[in-house]
């Protein structure tokens, strides 16, 4: 079977030297020195300051609601978020977990990302943040999001899982809101195993929520606030700073399957419309036809031949139950229903993607008369 993504392996011989080093020092986690080495090198690499690394990326989105004061109740009254639909269940529940309603306010038909206009709309007395999703690393209308977000005094934390690398008019993306998270889990662009980081905008916020992720732990014998444990442990770190070493590699052969699915498949089914001035990461190919049974045929299809593709983001969160959404997104659940992801990953270059691309052009011309 060829899987929709497979986590990238990078040099073993490499990752050896680095644990290695952790044997010799016995220094596990707590800030060791190989999180310290990642959060430099990451802060350079993605043109970014305030990085914090956290254990995963739901915790990300977790630490940094609460870091920017968004949680549960306040004054008695259900705090809200607004939030999109088309995302990774981890976007709403995240909130919810944390006792704050995601709100949701439905996407654009063409880049997939949550409308402005629709924020808007949205928004209560109870509103205290907006979370908006880079869905498939493509930019939110970052400049219309942070502009209503000033007039109302909300908080904005980008959930930028696929937005790795991304720059948006020559600077990174993540440097949008008041701060920006990353899922590093093994099937993201970069990866750490289990992982994720937070950028903040402002340093303060860096320095509360280093606290909040031990524990609020403040000094040897003093707490501060309520915290948790969302600490990066020196093996996830180990693994981050050896495929940040084979990124380069890693994304032109991306690129090159990106593209070699375009030529093929470009015309015959609907693409993700990118923001202008806007640089791609090649993390994710999605497609959408024309009808659901039109996509559920030619999942079908593929999965006969060996190939998953995978339903990505199907079921549009407006229909999960434990959300209680109030609105019919249908501009998301319509997205949803026809959306298909093909697999792409580095070594998916070595076999003959027109295996892929043909099975796909068969099943919708054998279809195009009904
Ligand atoms: C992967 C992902 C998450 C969750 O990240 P984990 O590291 O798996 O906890 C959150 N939001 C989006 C959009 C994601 O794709």
């Amino acid at each position: 079977m060829i899987p929709v993504v497979k986590p990238y392996l990078p040099s073993r011989e490499k990752l050896d030297k680095y644990l290695d080093g952790i044997y010799e020092r016995a220094w596990l986690t707590n800030n060791g020195p190989l999180v310290q080495e990642l959060t430099a090198r990451l802060e350079e690499y993605l043109g970014v300051e305030n990085l914090l690394l956290v254990a995963n990326g739901t915790l990300a989105l977790q630490v940094a609601y609460r870091a920017l004061g968004v949680s549960g109740n306040e004054n008695g009254e259900q705090q809200e978020a607004i939030t999109t639909p088309f995302t990774f269940i981890a976007t709403a529940s995240s909130l919810k977990w944390d006792g704050v309603q995601p709100v949701f306010a439905d996407i654009d038909p063409n880049t997939w990302c949550i409308s402005p206009e629709n924020i808007e709309q949205a928004i209560t007395s109870n509103t205290k943040a907006i979370v908006p999703v880079h869905v498939f690393g493509n930019a939110c209308d970052v400049e219309a999001i942070d502009e209503i977000a000033r007039r109302h005094g909300l908080k904005v934390i980008y959930d930028a899982s696929h937005a790795f690398a991304v720059q948006y008019k020559g600077e990174s993306l993540l440097k949008h809101g008041d701060a920006s998270t990353l899922s590093f889990h093994a099937t993201k662009l970069f990866h750490t195993g289990e992982g994720g980081a937070i950028i903040f905008r402002r340093k303060e916020d860096l320095e509360r929520a280093k606290k909040m992720i031990n524990f609020g732990i403040t000094g040897p014998e003093s707490i501060g606030e309520v915290g948790i444990n969302a600490k990066m442990n020196e093996l996830q770190a180990a693994m981050g700073l050896c495929v940040l070493d084979e990124m380069a590699e890693n994304l032109t052969a991306r690129a090159d399957v990106w593209q070699r699915y375009q030529e093929a498949l470009g015309n015959a089914v609907q693409l993700q419309a990118k923001g202008h001035a806007l640089s791609y990461n090649y993390a994710y190919f999605p497609i959408v036809f024309n009808s659901e049974k039109q996509a559920v045929h030619v999942a079908a299809a593929l999965k006969e031949n060996g190939v998953l593709a995978r339903r990505y983001f199907y079921p549009s969160l407006n229909s999960v139950e434990c959300f209680e959404a109030k609105a019919d997104q249908s501009v998301s659940k319509d997205i949803a229903s026809r959306i298909l992801c093909l697999p792409i990953f580095s070594e998916l270059t070595e076999i003959n993607l027109a295996q892929i691309t043909d099975i796909i052009s068969d099943s919708l011309g054998g279809r195009s008369h009904d």
